[in-house]
């Protein structure tokens, strides 16, 4: 608890990485709890990405300009440039090992140890950034800069990895009336096809897939529909 009351708080607290005013136990923090499971999330999510973006970097099974592709794929570019960068020097690997190393100097601690090739290093480096994302969230001042260089490198590496420009639909404004303002947080909500949530980037809020219909209705302001 804080000792702050609540008719205290600050409105100027907010997250210094999206819109959300932090709550009454987050204001010593930098960012909300949600960017950091967000960052959580994703930073978890790149070893996996970097290693599907070796497939990608196959050479062409097809013969390449005739711009014949499987169904339901869409046209992969002529030369795989995003995932070369991404894998190659200054992509996800260089970018991770740079916000570990601005880490370990704002902890004190040793310089970047030798890991050994790319993939032992994206590793390690990945964990180090998990373990520490915490402490990052809480009292890294220049946390924002690198939870935006995060959410970058992994949607850079989900378009590479599916070939998609932007993968997420949008689904309309969020319905949630906000505690903090009273009025509806509004933040426009997107979905990728594959994921089991959707989940307001704004306020937090998650749905379900099973609540999609129900969402979707609110959004538009249909009466909600019966769960089938
Ligand atoms: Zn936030
Ligand atoms: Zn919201």
């Amino acid at each position: 608890m804080t000792d702050t009351p609540a008719d205290e708080q600050q409105p100027a607290y907010r997250c210094a990485h999206c819109p959300r005013l932090l709550r009454n136990n987050e204001l010593h923090r930098q960012v909300c709890r949600v960017c950091e499971d967000r960052a959580t999330e994703q930073v978890q999510a790149l070893p996996a990405l970097y290693r599907q973006l070796e497939t990608v970097l196959q050479p062409s099974r097809s013969g390449g300009s005739t711009g014949r592709t499987p169904a339901g794929r869409t046209a992969p570019l002529p030369v795989a440039l995003q995932p070369l960068n991404l894998r190659g020097p200054g992509g996800i690997v260089s970018m991770l090992l740079g916000i570990e190393q601005r880490w370990r100097i704002a902890l004190d601690w040793t310089y970047l140890p030798q890991r050994g090739g790319y993939e032992p290093t994206l590793d390690g480096t990945t964990a180090v950034i998990v373990n520490n994302l915490p402490w990052a969230c809480d009292q890294y001042t220049d946390i924002a800069a690198d939870l935006m260089l995060i959410g970058s490198l992994h949607t850079q590496a989900v378009q590479a990895v599916t070939g998609e420009r932007d993968v997420r639909v949008p689904v309309g404004a969020c319905p949630v009336i906000r505690e903090d303002t009273g009025v509806a947080c509004a933040q426009p909500l997107k979905v990728s096809p594959w994921a089991s949530a959707i989940r307001c980037t704004g306020c937090g809020t998650s749905w379900r897939r099973d609540e999609w219909l129900w969402l979707g209705a609110v959004i538009r302001g249909l009466p909600a529909p019966v769960a089938a």
